[in-house]
């Protein structure tokens, strides 16, 4: 059989047409226009040997232009490699290189470090958003536009064996080396499907908020391809800013929203400068815990249900959820979404799985549709990943009877203070429960008579002055006393992945020594 990603476009252009697809800046381009386009990129691709299995690296923003080139190239049989936006030249030629792709295209605004790292890679490189006549150390560049100008378009998209590759995502890297999750055309349409039949239930006549970076996995699949294979519309926003996104949210009437935590607090914040409300349906959280105080607060000021839900880049992403169809579990990430299994294992044997009874906490293990190829080069590292089909996620948690599943924390971010295990997520909730608190981040650093002592780094609520030990005093009047932060950090902002998650390894980093 054939099924590709690329048929989310194409099909819905074709029945949909004129159906708005994409809102940027002052435009909006319909369905129709938006695969014409990406069928005309597609066209200058197979020009330049693109064609199934290439390998297409890009790094481009929420723009436009991410949609057409991703599908495009997804159109010709290539796999795509979306890149981080934020990754500087040597870490975009390790993932050029580490993928071994043909070809890089860039974003103009990005051309200053990806520029140099296609050349160090040694492979060509296209630009899209470059103006005409404009050049690079004296070299005229190529341009992505002008060579679709003069190439014939495809005519439809290429068929592709449903469990070829499709997409390398690189992990976000908030742990360590970036590995390469090799995702298949099913396991994608899996999740657009299982997505949009009961896990978000998208309708034709939504507007979805774009600000999620489509390179991650997270806006890529449950924002651009299940709003796409809907038929919706989606605002782009090609760099976080929470006054811009309500401005936006406002302006094209939105009504399903979607962020990581940090965009919670910011959106929550926002709120407070402007009076009106868009009409949201219902909004998604995932990539990191959402502390309850952010979702009660984000409710309250949007009149929105916040809907929760877990996943990872190895698994499409989403593995659980809280379904919009039923009532929310705040506290908890939901069900696992139809067709996936979600246990507990023993986190400390190697090799093999043993499977722990409900109400244990342990090592969360997945498996699935939705489960990755594996790691693109890395044999060993699959093997340890994924042990009897079960893929090993690195997050303690537990699941009760009814297989509500909970996480605890992230493995690596546990801190062991005393011998005693503190898991940062628990201590972040009370944290953020304080009036002064927008946002807070808890690690560990090394301590030579504890082993490590618990921090924390927050950052003031709107107006507020946060006075350090009385936040002390605070948590450790509501928690066991060897989980209470000895040291707390008021800065202006936290150290922010490209997906806007919090680096602790960063913090770890600027107090640790
Ligand atoms: P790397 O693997 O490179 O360190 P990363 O773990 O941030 O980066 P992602 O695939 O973006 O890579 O994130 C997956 C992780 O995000 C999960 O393993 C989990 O720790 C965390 N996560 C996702 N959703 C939730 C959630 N709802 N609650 C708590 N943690 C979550």
């Amino acid at each position: 059989g054939t099924l590709s990603i690329a048929a989310i476009l194409a099909e819905t252009a074709r029945r949909r047409p004129d159906a708005p697809a994409l809102h940027f800046m002052e435009q909006t381009i319909t369905y129709g226009d938006l695969w014409n386009q990406t069928r005309a990129y597609a066209g200058a691709l197979a020009a330049r040997g693109i064609g199934p299995g290439s390998r297409v690296a890009m790094i481009i923003p929420n723009v436009p232009d991410f949609p057409r080139v991703y599908y495009a190239a997804l159109a010709l049989g290539a796999v795509v490699i979306p890149v981080h936006l934020l990754f500087k030249t040597e870490e975009i030629r390790f993932v050029l290189e580490d993928a071994d792709a043909d070809l890089l295209i860039a974003a103009a605004p990005l051309l200053g470090e990806a520029a140099p790292a296609a050349a160090l890679a040694d492979i060509p490189l296209l630009t899209v958003l470059t103006p005409a006549g404009h050049k690079l150390q004296d070299q005229p560049i190529a341009r992505l536009e002008e060579e679709a100008e003069k190439a014939t378009p495809i005519e439809r998209h290429a068929s592709v064996n449903p469990l070829a590759p499709a997409t390398i995502l690189y992990t976000s890297g908030t742990t360590g080396t970036p590995k390469g999750a090799v995702g298949s055309h099913l396991a994608v349409i899996e999740q657009v499907h299982t997505g949009l039949l009961d896990t978000f239930e998208y309708r034709p006549d939504d507007v979805l908020y774009g600000g999620l970076p489509f390179f991650h996995t997270f806006g890529q699949t449950v924002v651009l391809n299940a709003g796409f294979r809907r038929g919706a519309a989606i605002i782009l926003l090609p760099k976080f800013d929470p006054d811009e996104a309500l401005a936006l949210l406002l302006r094209h009437k939105a009504t399903v929203f979607a962020g990581v935590p940090t965009n919670y607090a910011g959106m929550i914040a926002a709120a407070n400068r402007t009076p009106d409300r868009p009409p949201l349906r219902f909004a998604i959280s995932g990539g990191a815990a959402l502390p309850t105080a952010l979702l009660e607060a984000f409710e309250t000021a949007y009149g929105a249900q916040v809907h929760e839900g877990y996943g990872l880049t190895e698994t499409s992403p989403v593995a659980s959820f809280n379904l919009v169809s039923e009532p929310i579990r705040p506290g908890t990430v939901g069900k696992p979404i139809w067709g996936v299994d979600i246990a507990i294992a023993d986190a400390e044997t190697e090799g093999r799985i043993d499977l722990l009874p409900n109400d244990t906490l342990g090592e969360i293990v997945i498996r699935g549709h939705n489960l990755m190829k594996g790691y693109l080069g890395r044999p060993d590292a699959t093997a340890a990943a994924v042990v009897d089909g079960w893929f090993r996620t690195g997050d303690l948690g537990t699941v009760d009877a009814e297989g509500v599943i909970r996480i605890v924390d992230r493995k690596k971010d546990m801190i062991i203070r005393n011998g005693y295990n503190v898991y940062p997520t628990e201590v972040e909730a009370v944290l953020s429960r304080h009036p002064a608190v927008s946002l807070a981040a808890v690690f560990g650093v090394p301590h030579d008579e504890h082993g490590q002592e618990v921090h924390a780094a927050i950052v003031p609520a709107e107006g507020a002055d946060p006075d350090p030990a009385e936040l002390i005093a605070y948590v450790k009047a509501k928690i066991a006393a060897y989980k209470y932060p000895r040291a707390v950090h008021v800065v202006e902002s936290l150290p922010l992945g490209p997906s806007g998650k919090i680096l602790k390894r960063e913090l770890q980093r600027l107090y640790g020594g």
